[in-house]
């Protein structure tokens, strides 16, 4: 017999798991009886009431064999070396196709421009400490991919609930935390992501695929029969060769060269929206305040977060990426630039809560890139970026800013608030840094958040230059079905960079859906419907 149920707790008991079980026990009437099983499904903050309360959805078994899902990574298989599939990128959409390819029993080898994990945390510490953005080894680049020392917020506005819990269930299984199973909004935190991602890897060689770090792709290896171009592998920056029955190209947002190597052997490429800002960053204990209306906040209860949007002159104004209790950090993958996103421990603690505050930018904002084709979203972005280090002119990675309240009137600031951001930050006009239009949109959704959130625009925010990496300014054209690239057989763009996610999991997601067309074309792989699929 099953009883689902949901209760409502004080965040000091909703967070305990022990607690939960037990009260849900004692509302069934069952608290004595044996042979029963509680399993939480879902857990939320409702912060609408005067005290915020925690929502728990269960279900109790009584006399029943409890429906335990199976482990996804014992089902991978060992790899045949005789069917090889070359991933470009270790980013989520790289790991997870590899991981969806042993699946079937097809040997992933990825190539990644940047380190491993672990080494890869000394060029981030050089970033932060002297400004020095290596290009291959930076925030966005490096085993992991740009998710690795981000937030690791797991929310994604994908609906297929299955294939999100084999994504998550993958995770867990490759050690985060099981409460992602059950949190309406899961977050690891980049202490934790990191951790998880080598764990990943070391799936992946255990069972014969390969990982190589240090190995910028630098053109691809391609072949021309009956007028049909078909890619059959990479050359490395250090001239070694990498082939294989396919190439997944999952190189994310960031990596401009990959589009030049696509143009050169004319792979369709064509323009994306995206979206352009600023980060703004308030005390966390003032979002706190707005939100759960507890400053100081109870101790049980996370650091608060929030999410607005708004319309302004027929674009839409969002927050983007909201880190509470996080840290800004610097994203730029080249020097010259100055590029912000934001992330967090799995404590979520710092004192600082950031969030990208952007709008929507399309074709009519690149006109004067157009000589560009479909890179001219790309050379907008990159002019805005270097505008932001001229701003500022050092060679550190230090970023524009201003107090929201001076940005409002247009005052260069006279003193900034502290901020997480360790380059620091220094006072500038963003009017010499974005467009006019992305200025007065954000001037006009600021207003609009403060009636949403009194108290929003506060001189102890700051505005932060700039969020520009919200994804890709370009789309890889792809068949429906096949997931191949319209004009360039045997590749299979995918993940953000292709312009067909955004975010972890999406990306993730993405690549199970790539590796999976690729065992059923290449491979003639017997491939399971779209929703018994274990990895979907
Ligand atoms: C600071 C920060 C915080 C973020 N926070 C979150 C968050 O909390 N939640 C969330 O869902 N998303 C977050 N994101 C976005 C998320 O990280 C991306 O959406 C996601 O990682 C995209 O996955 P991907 O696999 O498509 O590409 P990526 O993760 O970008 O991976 C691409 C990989 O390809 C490699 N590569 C590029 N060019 C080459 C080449 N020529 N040769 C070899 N390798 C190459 C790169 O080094 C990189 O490792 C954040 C991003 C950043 C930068």
């Amino acid at each position: 017999m099953q009883n689902s149920l949901e209760i409502v707790l004080p965040p000091r008991d909703g967070y305990n798991n022990d607690i939960v079980k037990q009260t849900i026990l004692e509302e069934c009437g069952m608290f004595d009886c044996e042979n029963v099983e509680v399993v939480i499904e879902k857990r939320s903050i409702d912060a609408r009431p005067r005290d915020a309360i925690v929502r728990i959805r269960a279900t109790v078994y009584v006399d029943e064999l409890l429906d335990t899902p199976p482990n996804l990574t014992e089902q991978l298989q060992q790899a045949d070396p005789k069917k090889r599939v070359v991933i470009v990128g270790s980013g989520p959409a790289g790991y997870f196709a590899a991981l969806e390819l042993l699946l079937h029993g097809i040997t992933p080898v990825v190539v990644e421009r940047g380190k491993d994990a672990r080494l890869r945390r000394r060029d981030l510490r050089a970033i932060q400490q002297f400004g020095e953005v290596n290009p291959d080894s930076n925030y966005c680049y490096g085993e992991g991919g740009a998710g690795t020392y981000s937030d690791g917020k797991l929310y994604t506005r994908s609906h297929k609930r299955g294939k999100i819990d084999s994504v998550l269930r993958l995770l867990v299984e490759h050690g985060a935390n099981p409460d992602i199973l059950i949190d309406a909004h899961p977050h690891i935190g980049s202490n934790k992501l990191w951790v998880v991602v080598q764990n990943i890897r070391r799936t992946i060689e255990r069972l014969g695929g390969s990982v190589l770090f240090d190995s910028r792709v630098v053109d691809f290896l391609v072949s021309s029969k009956e007028n049909q171009q078909r890619i059959h592998g990479v050359i490395l920056e250090n001239g070694n060769t990498v082939e294989g029955d396919a190439v997944i190209l999952a190189t994310g947002h960031s990596a401009r060269d990959v589009f030049d190597i696509c143009l050169k052997h004319n792979v369709a490429l064509e323009p994306k929206a995206f979206a352009m800002g600023v980060r703004i960053e308030h005390p966390q204990a003032l979002i706190d305040e707005l939100q759960y209306r507890q400053n100081p906040r109870s101790p049980f209860l996370p650091a608060a977060a929030y999410a607005v949007v708004s319309q302004q002159k027929d674009r839409g104004v969002f927050s983007f990426c909201m880190c509470p209790g996080g840290l800004i950090v610097p994203s730029a993958t080249s020097p010259g630039e100055i590029v912000v996103n934001g992330m967090s421990m799995s404590r979520r603690d710092s004192p600082f809560a950031n969030s990208g505050v952007v709008v929507a930018v399309d074709e009519r904002d690149w006109t004067q890139h157009e000589t560009r084709g479909a890179l001219a979203g790309v050379a907008y972005q990159l002019q805005i970026e270097h505008a932001a280090f001229n701003a500022v002119r050092t060679t550190l990675q230090v970023a524009p800013a201003q107090r929201v309240t001076d940005f409002m009137v247009n005052k260069v600031s006279s003193s900034l608030p502290p901020t997480s951001y360790i380059p620091g930050v220094a006072s500038a006009d963003l009017r010499t840094v974005l467009p006019t239009g992305i200025i007065s949109r954000l001037k006009g959704a600021l207003l609009d958040f403060e009636k949403q959130m009194k108290g929003y625009v506060t001189e102890d925010a700051v505005v932060v230059g700039v969020e520009s990496r919200t994804s890709c300014p370009v789309r890889i054209p792809r068949s429906r079905e096949t997931f191949e690239s319209t004009n360039l057989a045997g590749l299979f763009p995918s993940g953000e960079g292709a312009g067909y996610a955004g975010g972890i999991v999406s990306a993730a997601l993405d690549g199970q859906n790539v590796a999976r067309a690729i065992a059923a074309k290449t491979f003639s792989a017997e491939v399971l419907p779209d929703n018994a699929a274990p990895f979907m």
